[in-house]
């Protein structure tokens, strides 16, 4: 028997799994395809730390590396450590012996963060909206902000002493471990890391944010801020890049809030109070301080006199600067885009707004993006092409949230990057509290991205973009060994180049608007940013791409979509019993895995069920069978019904295997003879709160009875072998 394995995550997927899964389970019965479950929650992950749970990832992350590995992975929590501190207590309070944060930093970094994804990203990534996804989006466009001429909106990034400007990029020849030293000006010296195993052909990085040049270049972002009268919002990604954003988040709230920093500075630093986990931490810990109002009175005063803020939530006062978390960048930018450049403001009113991004490898990209609205409108996604991604990112390749080659500078001096010979490869001069930072990308996965995108390009016919920037180290790097790759595939009659971020954005733009398509082909953090601005443009949200990864080995990944794990649609569920949790990305992996499986095992029977999910899940789409974001109306429970009574019709329909089509002759009949009954109570079990049982951790049998509410469904399910 076969097995397709299906990742247990958190919040909104996991709550979606309780309800589809099942299914899942009895459809890929038929085809002897074993649907087995791996818990890589968040909390899972903690636990396996201290032994008390099995660990799930490891064992996946072996499996992805052979050739046997069918894995559909849902979006998981990236947490940061207001996160973890959280699951912590939730799973303390559950009875398990769990030290404090604070004692087990070691222990529970292994949890923090982006800690899913690259350890299964064995291969690079395929991401696009299907066909049937992208027409429907064209005919029900979803709703566009208006853009106008005179928008105030901008983009604010650093035109020196980041990221960008100080990178350098070395090609490793022969196998190695290379060594990263801090030498002080006093010429002792700090090793920073140690037998760092390198390949050959190995792209290595290092550069550096200077804190000097950040705090400057904020300063007079604030200022611009209140001087133009437009919101202060500041984007960044604190949760993936764990170790360099909170710091640089922390500088933020710094900048912003100057002159109380000038003032209370030392007691506010001495109370580990420097704004890295956010304004309402900063808030939470006054109350202990024995001057804690005086301080908080002048933030009150510092907000009240600065540029206003951007809200995450106005009617709670969260702002921007409140949770490093809240605002992510490749999500919150183009959700601004399309909201016209807009943001909220503290009055509940959309207002333009100043986008700080400090580093500027590719804050270019949404200011592009935001230039050309201005020029020529919002964009129509009832006529836009569509933008697929080919993105490099595997085996940590370019993992910019490599966490264990950052560091914050503990001292003036520099930072070495040395051969095991001795020999400096890289240098940067340094001053204390400065973010180095260094990032590694294998040639095996180059090269295997460059034949991705030779693929992609030939099967879809587009016009294909590699976004490089021949002004980075790395990039400059990078475009010759696309050169070089290129020649080992047949790109006759093919439509490739090469192009700045900012160069293939206009491109990609104009060709959007133009109703053409363009594949963008990127490294690693501009797939994560793509994969977000593109689809949320033309689709309204990311959580409708497919996205399938690959593996070298020869084994598929299938993600369920770009987006993440939707933590406001738990509360909703809590509050209202109602989930409007989208499981789109779920059924368009699901047929991309058991497709898998059928050219793969030989397995017929699963080429079948994947066709016939595809034509369910076109239907469901079409009969607007998708969950809506109100409490009463249909939610994710009863799109699963839905689309399970599609399948079984489907599959009762084909003619490819007779043996499926017998199969489901009852099972369709069942399902469309009880739908209105079951549609309607899934319809009235919504409507009052509900209990879980846990946020990080729910309770299995309360959220399994929450989610499967009705029984003749449940024994519909069961009845299909
Ligand atoms: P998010 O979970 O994508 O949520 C942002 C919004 O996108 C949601 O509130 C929801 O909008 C919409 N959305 C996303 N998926 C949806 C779906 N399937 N159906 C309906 N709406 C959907 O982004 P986030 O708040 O930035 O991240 C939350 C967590 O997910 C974080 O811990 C993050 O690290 C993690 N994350 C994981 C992955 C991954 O594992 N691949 C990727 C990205 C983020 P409405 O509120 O309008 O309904």
């Amino acid at each position: 028997m076969s097995k397709i394995i299906w990742t247990r995550t958190d919040e909104a997927p996991l709550l979606a799994t309780y309800s589809f899964k099942p299914i899942v389970e009895a459809f890929a019965s038929t085809a002897d395809i074993d649907v087995e479950t791996r818990d890589i929650s968040l909390a899972a992950r903690i636990l396996a730390q201290f032994g008390h749970h099995e660990d799930a990832l490891t064992e996946l992350g072996k499996l992805a590396k052979t050739p046997d590995a069918n894995i559909i992975k849902l979006p998981n929590i990236s947490a940061s450590v207001v996160q973890l501190k959280a699951a912590i207590k939730e799973l303390q309070a559950a009875g398990y012996d769990l030290p404090e944060y604070e004692d087990a930093t070691d222990k529970y970094g292994v949890a923090q963060g982006s800690a899913v994804n690259p350890v299964l990203r064995e291969g690079n990534s395929d991401r696009r909206a299907p066909k049937a996804v992208k027409n429907f989006a064209k005919k029900n466009p979803h709703s566009m902000g208006e853009w106008s001429a005179d928008s105030k909106t901008d983009v604010a990034t650093m035109d020196s002493g980041d990221f960008r400007h100080n990178e350098k990029s070395v090609v490793i020849p022969s196998e190695d471990s290379l060594s990263i030293v801090l030498v002080k000006s006093d010429g002792s010296e700090d090793a920073l890391k140690e037998g760092l195993k390198v390949q050959a052909g190995e792209v290595i990085d290092g550069t550096y944010m200077s804190a000097k040049a950040l705090d400057e270049f904020l300063l007079e972002q604030v200022k611009r801020a209140k001087d133009e009268g437009v919101l202060f919002s500041a984007h960044m990604k604190a949760t993936m890049m764990k170790v360099s954003d909170p710091i640089i988040f922390g500088h933020i709230v710094r900048a912003f809030f100057a002159d109380v920093y000038e003032q209370y500075g030392s007691e506010l630093e001495a109370a580990g109070l420097n704004g890295e986990n956010g304004l309402g931490a900063i808030y939470e810990g006054l109350k202990d301080l024995p001057n804690g109002d005086e301080i908080k009175a002048a933030f009150d005063k510092a907000m009240a006199e600065g540029p206003a803020l951007a809200q995450v939530n106005s009617h709670k006062g969260i702002t921007n600067l409140h949770v490093p978390s809240d605002v992510i960048i490749d999500a919150s930018m183009p959700a601004m885009i399309r909201a016209g450049g807009k943001m909220w403001n503290k009055d509940d009113q959309t207002q333009d707004t100043l986008a700080v991004i400090p580093d500027s490898s590719y804050a270019g990209v949404f200011q592009a993006t935001i230039e050309d609205c201005k020029a020529n409108g919002a964009f129509d996604p009832t006529t836009m092409g569509t933008v697929p991604n080919v993105g490099l990112m595997a085996q940590k390749a370019e993992e910019y949230g490599s966490h264990d080659k950052t560091f914050k500078i503990a001292a003036d001096g520099k930072v070495e990057v040395r051969n095991s010979a001795g020999d400096v490869l890289i240098e940067h001069d340094v001053e204390a509290g400065d973010i180095w930072r260094a990032c590694q990308t294998k040639d095996a996965p180059i090269q295997d991205w460059v034949k991705l995108a030779v693929n992609r390009a030939r099967l879809s016919g587009m016009k294909t973009i590699f976004w490089l920037d021949p002004e980075r180290g790395h990039d400059a790097n990078l475009i010759e060994l696309v050169e070089k790759y290129l020649k080992d595939h047949d790109t006759e009659g093919l439509d490739l180049s090469i192009m700045s971020p900012v160069e293939a954005t206009k491109v990609t733009v104009e060709r959007m608007r133009a109703g053409e398509d363009t594949i963008s082909v990127t490294g690693n953090v501009l797939r994560d940013y793509n994969t977000d601005l593109f689809p949320i443009l033309e689709l309204g949200t990311s959580a409708k791409m497919l996205s399938v990864v690959p593996l070298m080995a020869g084994g598929g990944l299938f993600e369920t979509g770009a987006g993440g794990s939707a933590p406001k649609h738990v509360q909703q569920v809590e509050e209202e019993n109602h989930l409007r949790w989208d499981s789109l990305g779920e059924f368009l992996a699901l047929a991309e895995s058991f497709r898998h499986e059928a050219n793969n095992n030989g397995n017929a029977k699963a080429g079948v069920l994947a066709d016939a999910l595809e034509t369910a899940t076109e239907k469901l789409l079409d009969e607007g069978k998708s969950p809506s974001r109100k409490v009463g109306e249909i939610d994710n429970r009863g799109s699963h019904f839905f689309l399970a009574a599609y399948w079984a019709e489907a599959l009762a329909e084909q003619t490819e295997n007779a043996e499926l089509a017998e199969a489901f002759k009852s099972v369709a009949a069942d399902f469309a003879e009880n739908a209105e009954e079951i549609n309607q109570a899934l319809l009235d079990v919504q409507g009052s709160a509900v209990d879980l049982g846990g946020y990080y951790y729910p309770n299995d049998e309360k959220t399994s009875a929450a989610m499967r509410p009705v029984e003749k469904l449940n024994e519909l399910i069961a009845s299909i072998k």
